[in-house]
């Protein structure tokens, strides 16, 4: 309704000027050199008015002109974003199924097309390191730090990429800027676990678990390096809380206290852990300043007293009664040792000692204690907090035949 009484009061309005126009009287006269060109005022207006119009539109065309290249890069460039990112999202699928070169290509082609975005400089630095191109892979992760919002990513592949080399130093670095980028990363706490243990920096692994078996082993390991009586002593302890059962977090906390010059109450923690759990290296501390053969057999026998007719209270009987010579005795112990169920090559070693017959024999056959991964089954002389193999912490355990023979009742 509006609009229609709109248009008849502007067609209404141009009806008058037009007649206005058309009223106003005299000639218009133009002058061109030699032609002279005569016509109403009208017309005149009415040429004019053409002209301007005319010129209005020629205006426009040229300024249309005149933007059209940038449209066309416009339209180029949404072009080029496109394929890029089609580009990115195919090396992401490669980099999934595992397919290095596929990867690669992709990522070449999105940096072409899109230049070093973050999600590029990702998916290149994920491409190289797949393809087993490390150096490349790390001026990629170099790069992808300075993006604020990816800085994480860059540091966890810097993080990846020390490791791998072994410069455990420049990794805890990376660890560090990835927890300040973003804090509380959970899987930046198994890194920084399994980091510090590769450092043998095991009191700061400590701070990283909650598994008793991992507490006891770290702790032991902590106080061996501690620097200070002090925390040596707390570490040792919270070690033998954690696991009363570990031979080495005794043996530890006696050298200790030892070291303080408290030998009685070395004396009595080996005791006590022999009571708990006995151990060939707790009856070795035990006897460690025991010098004469016959002072070493007495000293065994207060320690087997601690947990009468075990094996290894049998064995330990068996090897000093040998040293000192009596044989009687050695023969007796180790035969009940292996009675015990204790059957590795220690007591028939006694027995091959004193000629006993078929001891040699089985000596031979016999296994030889280890210190064995609970993780990685790989088998070790000593013991130590974490495995030197599989570098996991607190997964090392006694195997004797007697826990195998224990292990299959
Ligand atoms: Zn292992």
């Amino acid at each position: 309704m509006f609009r229609a009484l709109r248009f008849v009061i502007i067609a209404a309005l141009i009806l008058v000027l037009v007649w206005w126009i058309a009223s106003i009287p005299g000639t218009f006269t133009a002058h061109s050199g030699k032609i002279t060109v005569t016509t109403s005022v009208p017309f005149a207006i009415f040429l004019w008015l053409i002209i301007a119009a005319l010129v209005t539109i020629l205006l426009r065309v040229i300024g249309g002109l005149r933007r059209a290249p940038g449209g066309i890069t416009r339209w180029r460039g949404g072009r080029r974003k496109q394929l890029g990112e089609a580009a990115t999202q195919r090396g992401i699928v490669a980099l999934s199924a595992g397919d290095a070169k596929a990867a690669e290509i992709e990522a070449q082609r999105a940096k072409k097309l899109l230049g070093e975005t973050p999600l590029v400089l990702l998916l290149t630095a994920e491409s190289a390191r797949l393809a087993g191109k490390p150096d490349e892979a790390k001026t990629a992760f170099e790069k992808l730090t300075q993006d604020k919002t990816m800085a994480f990513l860059g540091h966890r592949g810097l993080l990846r990429h020390h490791a791998a080399a072994g410069d455990h130093d420049a990794a805890d670095l990376h660890a560090a800027k990835a927890e300040s980028a973003y804090p509380g990363a959970a899987w930046l706490k198994t890194q920084r676990f399994g980091l510090a243990i590769k450092k043998q920096d095991f009191s700061t692994a400590l701070g990283h678990t909650t598994s008793k078996p991992e507490i006891a082993a770290l702790a032991t390991g902590a106080a061996r390096a501690a620097t200070t009586d002090r925390d040596a002593l707390a570490y040792a302890k919270q070690a033998i809380k954690a696991d009363p059962t570990l031979a080495p977090a005794a043996v530890t906390y006696a050298a200790i206290l030892r070291k303080l010059k408290r030998n009685r109450a070395a004396k009595k923690s080996l005791l006590n852990a022999w009571k708990i759990l006995p151990h060939p290296d707790i009856a070795a501390a035990y006897l460690e300043n025991v010098t004469t053969p016959i002072e070493r057999a007495q000293a065994a026998a207060d320690l087997a007293k601690a947990k009468p007719g075990h094996p290894e209270s049998e064995l330990i009987l068996a090897q000093t009664s040998l040293d000192a010579k009596l044989t009687g005795e050695a023969k007796r112990h180790a035969e009940a040792a292996i009675a015990a169920g204790l059957t590795d090559k220690r007591p028939y070693a006694v027995l091959a000692a004193l000629d006993e017959p078929n001891a040699k024999a089985a000596l031979a056959a016999a296994m030889q204690p280890v210190w064995s991964c609970t993780a990685c089954f790989t088998a070790h002389d000593t013991w130590s907090p974490a495995c030197p193999n599989c570098a996991k912490p607190g997964t090392l355990i006694w195997k004797t035949a007697q826990s195998k023979a224990l292990a299959a009742a």
